[in-house]
């Protein structure tokens, strides 16, 4: 009777310690994603690099582009490329967004990949949209991946995985 007891007891144990581990690990692998449509979130992480509350390693800005390195490079090169604008996703940016700022933003890839030393090498350019898409930052933005092979087949969400970023 009493080693059945410490037992279950061992067992409860076990199991309390394996559901303490797996909280930190799930909550950091599986980033919330966002819908690409509806309103601009004001308080989403790039608006508020934009309005420079929180920071960033700047790479590149014009009057209508802000680029910064990703917080969790998946590439030896990993830059986010945004329009200054609020624009939720591609969506409301192709239906929105001026001319000049739809410029820019190509524009600034381009110039962005030659000043990383990758337009000679090869880069990626990525755009999660939406909750299939894997976008979890409601703010437009562009991955400029490069540095070494990407696989564009590979979703960026395994590549963070396989990086256990
Ligand atoms: P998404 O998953 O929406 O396509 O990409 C969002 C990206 O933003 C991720 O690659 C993530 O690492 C990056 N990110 C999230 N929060 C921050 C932050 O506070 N600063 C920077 N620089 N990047 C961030």
């Amino acid at each position: 009777m009493l080693k059945s007891i410490v037992l279950s007891f061992r067992f409860l144990i076990i199991l309390l310690t394996i559901s303490l581990i797996n909280v930190p690990l799930k909550s950091h692998a599986s980033a919330d994603t966002v819908s690409a449509i509806g309103q601009y979130d004001e308080s989403n992480v790039f608006a508020k690099i934009l309005r420079k509350e929180i920071p960033a390693t700047v790479i590149f800005e014009s009057a209508h582009v802000l680029a910064f390195e990703d917080i969790h490079p998946v590439k030896p090169v990993h830059i986010l490329v945004i329009p200054k604008g609020k624009y939720r996703s591609i969506l409301d940016f192709s239906e929105k967004a001026s001319d000049i700022e739809i410029t820019q933003l190509i524009k600034a890839l381009a110039t962005i990949a030659k000043k990383m030393n990758i337009a000679q090498s090869g880069f990626s350019i990525m755009n999660n949209s939406g909750h299939d898409g894997g976008q979890t930052v409601p703010h437009l933005h562009f991955h400029l991946l490069g540095g070494e092979k990407v696989s564009w087949e590979q979703s960026l969400r395994h590549q963070k995985k396989d990086t256990g970023n």
